[in-house]
C-alpha cells in the first residue's frame, strides 16, 4: 500500500473517482503503481520495461508489448525487435492517451504473441499471481499477472486465438476479446491479421466494459474497423431473464477439461438459470473437431507473410554478413526463436504452390462452416458459455518442451476467433486454489450482452481477484 492507495483492491472505476473527486492525482496514483512494481515485479516479471514519470493526467494503463507507442522501445516479446523504438502511436494507445490515461510500461508476452504461457518471450517468463511456479498464460500474461498482482488497475491485450480470454482466465480476471473489426490493429506488431483484436483487460466487467469503450469504433487508419451499431453501456446490477443461454456440448465436454475446472463453470451455469436464464443445450460439433487445426494452418500461413518485414533494414536488430542475402539470413536466424520460426516454415508451407488450395484454401471453407455454426446456435440464443481453458495454470516448463500440449490450451478460446466473435472471460471459482474462467461467447457487436450477462454472474458469484497469497 502506498499513499493509502491500496493497489490490489483499487477498481479502474474507483481510480477514476479518486482522481476526479481530487482525493488522489494522476502522479500520485502512478507512483503508487510503480512502487507496487518495484515490490512485485522482480518475482513475476509482468514488464518489460515501465515508465516511472507519470505521462498522463489520468489514470494508468499497462500495455502489452506489441501494442506500437511512440518513443517507447516496442519488441513484442523478440530479440528480433530489440532496440526498436517506434516513431508514431497505435492507434489504440493515441486513444489511450487522448483519454488521459498514463502508461506505466510494456508488459511481457510470448514472442509475437504466439504461445499460451508467456515462455515464448524472448525476454524470460512471467510468472502466475497466484502461484509463481505456474504460468499465467499467455500470449498476454504480462497484461493479466500484472493487473492480478495489482501492478495496473488494468490493461490492453491483443487476441489472435485466446491471448486476452485464456491469460485472464488464468490470473482470474475479467478479459474481453472483441469482435473482429471493432477495434483498430492500426500500430499493432501483426500476427495474423484476420484474427488479430485488441481488448481489454480488467479487475471487473465495468472496467472492462469502460476501457473497451475508450478504445473501439472505426479508425480510417484501418478499413477493417467500423463504427459499432451501439454505444457501450456499462452494465448496472439485473437479474438474467430473458437472456437465453446456450451450453455446447462439444465445448463443455471436451477431453481435457479438468473436473474442477467443469464442476466451477457447471456452477456458474446453474447461476445463471437462478438469476432468470433460459438454459439450453446447443451443438458446435465441427467448429471444436476442426477449430484448432484450422488456426494452425491460417494463423501460421498470416504470420510467415507478417514476419517476413524483419529483415534486420528497417528494425531493430541485425547481424551483419557479406551479402544483404546472408546479412537476413543472420538476423533472422539469431533474431526469431524457436516458436516463430516454427510458425513461418509451418504458414511458408501450407501456402506454397501444390498445397495452397489443399491446406489454407480448405482452412478458409471450414472457417465458414464454423462461422455459420455459430450463427445457428445464435438463432435459438443469445450467448454461448463454457469453460475458457481447459486447466487452471500449469506449471512453468509443463507444456514447453510440447508444441502440440500447449496448442490444445486455445482448443475452446478458438473457434469463436475464427468466426470474427467477440468473447469475455470472467472468474467463475478455484479449482485447487486456481482461478478458472468462464468463456461467454456472443454474436458480432453483442458486447453490451455479454457485459450484462457477465455482470450478473460476477456480482452473484462475489469471486475475490485478489490473489490468496497477496491478501
Ligand atoms: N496461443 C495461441 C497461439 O499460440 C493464441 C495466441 C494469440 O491469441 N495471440 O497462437
Amino acid at each position: 500500500m502506498s499513499g493509502g492507495i491500496d493497489t490490489l483492491r483499487l477498481t479502474a472505476e474507483e481510480a477514476i473517482g479518486l482522481v476526479e473527486r481530487g482525493e488522489a492525482s494522476a502522479a500520485e496514483l502512478h507512483a503508487a503503481y510503480i512502487e507496487a512494481i518495484a515490490e512485485r515485479d522482480p518475482e513475476l516479471h509482468c514488464y518489460l520495461r515501465t515508465l516511472d514519470e507519470p505521462n498522463g493526467t489520468g489514470i494508468p494503463i499497462a500495455l502489452k508489448d506489441v501494442i506500437s507507442t511512440r518513443g517507447i522501445e516496442t519488441t513484442a516479446g523478440s530479440r528480433i525487435l530489440e532496440g526498436y523504438v517506434p516513431v508514431f502511436d497505435s492507434t489504440v494507445a493515441e486513444r489511450c492517451r487522448a483519454a488521459g490515461l498514463s502508461v506505466l510500461g510494456k508488459t511481457n508476452t510470448d514472442e509475437f504473441a504466439m504461445g499460451s504461457s508467456t515462455e515464448n518471450s524472448a525476454y524470460g517468463p512471467t510468472r502466475n499471481p497466484w502461484d509463481p511456479e505456474r504460468v499465467p498464460g499467455g500470449s498476454g500474461g504480462g497484461t493479466a499477472a500484472a493487473v492480478s498482482a495489482g501492478l495496473a488497475p488494468w490493461g490492453l491485450g491483443s487476441d489472435t486465438g485466446g491471448s486476452i480470454k485464456q491469460p485472464s482466465a488464468l490470473c482470474g480476471n475479467v478479459g474481453l476479446r472483441p469482435t473482429y473489426g471493432s477495434v483498430s490493429r492500426y500500430g499493432i506488431v501483426a500476427f495474423a491479421s484476420s484474427l488479430d483484436q485488441i481488448g481489454p483487460v480488467a479487475r471487473n466487467v465495468r472496467d472492462c466494459a469502460l476501457l473497451y469503450s475508450l478504445i473501439a469504433g472505426r479508425d480510417p487508419r484501418d478499413s477493417t474497423t467500423v463504427e459499432l451499431p451501439e454505444p457501450v453501456r456499462l452494465p448496472e446490477a439485473g437479474d438474467l431473464k430473458g437472456m437465453r443461454i446456450g451450453v455446447p456440448r462439444e465445448l463443455n465436454e471436451a477431453e481435457g477439461i479438468e473436473p474442477g475446472v467443469a464442476a466451477a463453470v457447471a456452477g456458474a451455469i446453474e447461476l445463471a438459470r437462478e438469476l432468470g436464464a433460459e438454459v439450453g443445450e446447443c451443438e458446435l460439433p465441427r467448429s471444436v473437431e476442426y477449430g484448432l487445426a484450422c488456426y494452425y494452418l491460417i494463423a501460421p500461413a498470416e504470420a510467415s507473410s507478417n514476419l517476413a518485414r524483419y529483415d534486420g533494414v528497417r528494425y531493430g536488430a541485425r547481424v551483419d554478413g557479406e551479402t544483404y542475402v546472408e546479412m537476413v539470413e543472420r538476423t533472422r536466424d539469431a533474431g526469431f526463436g524457436d516458436e516463430p520460426k516454427r510458425r513461418i516454415m509451418l504458414g511458408t508451407y501450407a501456402l506454397s504452390a501444390g498445397y495452397f488450395e489443399a491446406f489454407y484454401g480448405q482452412a478458409q471453407k471450414v472457417r465458414t462452416v464454423i462461422a455459420r455454426e455459430h450463427a445457428a446456435a445464435f438463432e435459438r440464443f443469445d450467448v454461448l458459455v463454457s469453460p475458457t481453458s481447459p486447466t487452471v495454470a500449469f506449471r512453468l516448463g509443463e507444456k514447453a518442451a510440447n508444441p502440440l500440449a500447449m496448442y490444445l490450451s486455445d482448443l475452446l478460446t478458438i473457434p469463436s476467433c475464427m468466426a470474427g466473435l467477440p468473447g469475455l472471460s470472467i472468474p467463475c471459482g478455484l479449482s485447487a486454489g486456481l482461478p478458472v474462467g468462464l468463456q461467454l461467447i456472443g454474436p458480432q457487436f453483442s458486447e453490451n450482452a455479454l457485459f450484462r450477462t457477465a455482470h450478473a454472474l460476477e456480482d452473484a458469484l462475489d469471486f475475490d481477484p485478489v490473489p490468496e497469497r497477496l491478501r
